[in-house]
């Protein structure tokens, strides 16, 4: 490997990051990741830190998931490619389909699209909605409804959605006709509630009040993250999401539910909407359905929405949507051997103990530090501190101490991911309790700095 200055140099001249200033990686060069084993990664340096943020959310049965990287090899062998548009398939996909139907029969998904990430994810599964009601002869139903905060990747249609201007302004105009509904986020939002469960009813009275005023006929698709993951790990109410289920369902809007992060255990169950007790029309999936080990996404479809599409014999429901590495096999293979260990490791459950301890320490580092203003989780293994500088006016911290924040606990042994003035914590799902104590540690270290 070449000397780990001339890299980090050569870094800042070669490429761009996404979600990043180029200037800034210039001044700043990141860490140049080398190797991961079980839920540590090593630095160029030899540094190595437990990862506190899981890959992106994504890498849930850690770095060392043997039988994964069995299966994408031993795929590389024997077919690395072969397109899935119309006229061939390959065994993998057929067999994944069957297994994501099985896994998310709960949800009362039954059919699988297969894409190249969560961008991708999304993209379709809004596709997929307009095409729903033009087949069903409601072509005036093109809207799209989502929530402030959430996050639904950088395509076009994906950043219209989104709700945070970090992702939109310099790329505007996006997709007109998407609206965007306040979060029941408790730390801030306009009606200053505090209370989730009035706030998560304030929330859907604002929903239901902009439906009207749109329109019901005109609006095709509500998508909401169950959890809002890159948004700050916004817990809804319990009530919040039955709560859009219900007044989509009474405006004959369909529901997206976006678990690119919360599908397959993250939040102790194994969708988000099964932790909420809701069947979403359509789900993307992304992340973890290939352990962060290959590009790969897949949208889930309700039977309900699927009987329109294979019913349809005005030709309506031909599918005008997809991608060269749709349906990849060996994306489909790494799908099916990780689904295989997400199931024989049961790791929702160890989502669930392991997120609570690391919530108790969290909250204890609340009491700690004044910076700390709040602190979110308590379903699984998202959880997120929101630094401020004064807990009245709750002024979030500047970039220069949240940095020197994630300098102290990365030297201390302890990856975080920064987002704005959250410190997101997304570990691995089969991460132990000692480990889950030495990422608490770290935090506190960094902390400490400031
Ligand atoms: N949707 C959600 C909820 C996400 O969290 C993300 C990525 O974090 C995306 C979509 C976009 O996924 P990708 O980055 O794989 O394109």
């Amino acid at each position: 490997m070449k000397d780990q200055n001339f890299l980090k140099e050569r870094n800042a001249r070669a490429i761009w990051h996404p979600m990043a200033h180029p200037a800034d990686c210039q001044k700043n060069p990141p860490e140049i990741i080398v190797a991961g084993d079980g839920v540590s990664i090593t630095d160029i340096d030899g540094h190595t830190t437990v990862d506190g943020v899981g890959g992106l959310w994504n890498v849930n049965l850690g770095f060392s998931c043997q039988p994964v990287k069995d299966a994408i090899a031993a795929q590389l062998e024997r077919l690395p490619y072969y397109s899935i548009f119309r006229g061939t398939t390959n065994d993998l996909v057929i067999e994944l389909g069957d297994m994501l139907a099985e896994f998310f029969a709960e949800d009362g998904l039954e059919r699988a699209f297969y894409t190249s990430g969560g961008s991708d994810s999304v993209e379709i599964a809004l596709r997929l909605a307009r095409q729903y009601h033009k087949i069903r002869g409601e072509a005036g139903r093109v809207k799209y409804f989502s929530l402030k905060k959430g996050y639904h990747g950088t395509h076009t249609l994906g950043a219209s959605v989104n709700g945070n201007a970090n992702f939109r302004t310099q790329y505007e105009p996006l997709m007109p006709g998407c609206y965007h509904i306040p979060a029941p986020y408790t730390y801030r939002n306009p009606f200053n509630e505090s209370d989730p469960e009035k706030l998560a009813q304030l929330c859907l009275a604002a929903l239901e009040d902009e439906i009207k005023f749109q329109g019901a006929e005109t609006i095709a698709a509500m998508i909401m993250e169950p959890i809002l993951g890159a948004g700050g790990v916004i817990v809804p109410h319990a009530s919040f999401m039955p709560g859009v289920r219900a007044i989509c369902d009474k405006y004959g809007i369909l529901l997206v539910a976006d678990e690119v992060i919360t599908a397959f255990g993250r939040t102790g169950a194994w969708s988000g909407s099964r932790l909420w007790g809701v069947q979403p029309d359509l789900m993307t999936t992304a992340k973890a359905i290939t352990n962060g080990y290959f590009p790969f996404g897949a949208v889930m479809i309700s039977g309900r929405v699927a009987e329109v599409f294979e019913s349809d014999t005005s030709g309506k429901g031909a599918i005008g949507s997809g991608y060269t590495y749709s349906g990849h096999p060996v994306g489909a293979a790494a799908a099916i051997a990780c689904l295989k260990e997400t199931q024989r490791l049961q790791v929702k459950d160890n989502a669930a103990a392991r997120g609570a301890q690391l919530l108790a320490g969290l909250q204890a580092l609340q009491e700690k530090y004044d910076i700390v203003g709040d602190v979110r989780g308590g379903h699984g293994l998202m959880c997120a501190l929101e630094l401020v500088s004064d807990r009245t006016s709750k002024a979030p911290i500047d970039k220069a101490t949240i940095a020197k924040i994630y300098r102290g606990a990365y030297e201390a042994g302890t990856m975080v991911r920064v987002s704005g003035n959250n410190v997101i914590l997304s570990p691995s799902l089969i991460i132990s309790e000692e480990n889950i104590a030495t990422i608490l540690a770290g935090l506190d270290a960094g902390l400490s700095q400031v």
